[in-house]
């Protein structure tokens, strides 16, 4: 199964941020039968409140499950001083060699006040995407193939502002029938989300129903793309 490409690959820095962000769009896209893929950066570990990485993996196959993801891949970049360099980059980049994505969808933006690891992800994912189409460079790639990524999104954490600042091509994707779903996913996390933080499910919640509302959705998760958005189906992007 996992020798099959992917349509979608979304990168976090730990296990739970892919949910946070994206998570009702990976679910319905899981729906709509695209393979759906997650590579998470570190194991999330060490954590104030989770006995190790052990138990964290157990959430992230739980949650990956929840979503409907197709494969699930954790790298053992170190939490809390992962940093953009040359290995990391290229073991991402081998990841998308292996996994041959259409889209890519990772950070777009510094995360004051939470993990510093959030921007380096980001950074990271931008380079992988271009180390991932380069040839002539086999011997740093396991000798696989290589693959170009025809487009790269952007997501934001659903604690923060709807908008991501420099950008023109924001949109949102309604996942009023997957909010459940992305919900459900975040709470197989008890390590990251004990009973004395159950306040995050409503602040997600209330993101989510925000940022569709302005849509015109019950719920939407906003994104953006590096590239501006074109159609060639102006109707059909405007109402379908
Ligand atoms: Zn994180």
């Amino acid at each position: 199964m996992n020798d099959q490409p992917c349509d979608v690959v979304a990168v976090g820095a730990h296990p739970d941020d892919v949910e946070i962000a994206c998570g009702g769009t990976l679910a319905l896209l899981a729906e709509q039968g695209y393979r759906v893929g997650i590579v998470d950066l570190t194991d999330g570990e060490p954590t104030p409140k989770s006995p190790g990485p052990e138990v964290r993996l157990a959430e992230a196959r739980c949650a990956g499950e929840i979503l409907g993801v197709a494969q699930r891949v954790t790298l053992d970049l170190p939490n809390r001083r992962l940093f953009d360099s040359f290995e990391s980059r290229v073991a991402l980049a081998i990841e998308f060699r292996k996994m041959r994505p259409k889209v890519v969808i990772g950070f777009g933006a510094k995360t004051p006040m939470a993990s510093p690891d959030h921007w380096q992800a980001m950074q990271i994912t931008d380079a992988a995407v271009f180390y991932a189409r380069l040839t002539k460079w086999d011997e740093h790639f396991q000798g696989l193939p290589v693959h170009t990524i025809p487009t790269q999104l952007y997501f934001r954490l659903a604690f923060e502002p709807m908008t991501l600042e420099g950008f023109s091509s924001h949109f949102t994707v309604d996942i009023s029938g997957t909010l459940e779903k992305k919900l459900e996913s975040i709470r197989c996390y008890e390590t990251q989300f004990p009973p004395e933080k159950a306040y995050v499910f409503d602040r997600i919640r209330g993101a989510a129903m925000l940022a569709g509302n302005a849509s015109g959705y019950r719920a939407g998760e906003v994104f953006v793309s590096t590239k501006p958005l074109g159609t060639r189906d102006m109707m059909g992007m405007l109402f379908g």
